[in-house]
């Protein structure tokens, strides 16, 4: 069986408004798009900080900007409109560890994700508030961003940690962009820290075909580091951080490669928080 876990029912865009994606008409779309591809258990897994109670947890101007939503009004609608799992992807806060863990213990989620988009107050993945922007060495934001993944994933918050070797996001393997480069060498000097805490933690970690549709053009994570998670025992979830129906499950094809190459025969499913796994089994088209 696949799955498509981390799933936005709209565009990142301030524009994009929750009573204009949250329908039912919309889940149809995405609904229709795994038929097509094969693609049997479906969640949905907003961004935490669109959500007026993100703020609760923490004030970066730019959650201050898209806290525009109710967060029980999605739980709501989820729940009681869709056959989606009700999931939500939920950034690491270091600091706000107690305050996020409220925020999701107060709801009935089936997983929540856990994501470094910010390193401090700067930003890994956007142009505003770029910690590419400050002087810092390629290898100084990559060891700051595996040792933040490790203690989101020690933090307890999280079932699954989402697009895992995001820091990459700019950085082609054949150096296009030497303005935000990739540390040279073997990048599992990095990983090492986070793969120890994925171990102890025991937290799933996702396979993501997001990476292809961003300037690295790779999967997150890189082969190596998802070996390594092999080796530490972690169980895998797989998804396309779709943000449109159209990419819904979108280079599955490539990422069953993948997990095939690695030796993985087996996907996370969630329900209320609770884990098992699931054979991918004949995988059609
Ligand atoms: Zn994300
Ligand atoms: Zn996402």
């Amino acid at each position: 069986m696949l799955t498509d876990y981390h799933l936005h029912l709209r565009p990142d865009d301030l524009d994009a408004r929750a009573r204009d994606h949250f329908t039912e008409d919309n889940i149809a779309r995405y609904r229709a798009v795994a038929d097509e591809r094969g693609i049997a258990e479906l969640g949905v897994s907003e961004h935490v900080y669109r959500f007026e109670q993100a703020l609760d947890v923490w004030r970066h101007p730019f959650w201050q900007e898209n806290a525009r939503d109710d967060l029980d009004a999605y739980c709501e609608f989820v729940r009681s409109r869709s056959d989606l799992r009700l999931g939500i992807e939920a950034d690491f806060v270091p600091g706000g560890e107690d305050r996020m863990a409220n925020l999701l213990d107060e709801r009935d989620f089936d997983y929540v994700l856990g994501s470094i988009h910010f390193l401090r107050e700067d930003s890994i993945d956007m142009d505003d508030y770029s910690v590419w922007d400050r002087g810092h060495s390629p290898q100084e934001i990559w060891r700051r961003y595996f040792q933040t993944l490790a203690e989101a994933a020690r933090s307890g918050l999280f079932d699954i940690l989402a697009h895992p070797d995001l820091v990459k996001i700019w950085s082609p393997a054949d150096p296009t962009n030497p303005e935000r480069p990739r540390p040279e060498g073997d990048p599992r000097r990095y990983y090492e820290p986070a793969i120890e805490a994925i171990a102890e933690a025991g937290i799933a970690v996702e396979v993501s075909t997001s990476g292809l549709r961003k300037p690295v053009r790779e999967l997150y994570p890189a082969e190596s580091f998802l070996e390594m998670c092999v080796d530490a025992g972690a169980p895998i979830a797989l998804s396309s951080d779709a943000h449109r129906p159209e990419d819904v499950g979108a280079d599955y094809v490539q990422a069953l490669e993948l997990l095939d190459r690695v030796g993985i025969g087996e996907l996370c499913v969630f329900e209320r928080r609770t884990r098992r796994l699931e054979p991918i089994g004949a995988v059609v088209g």
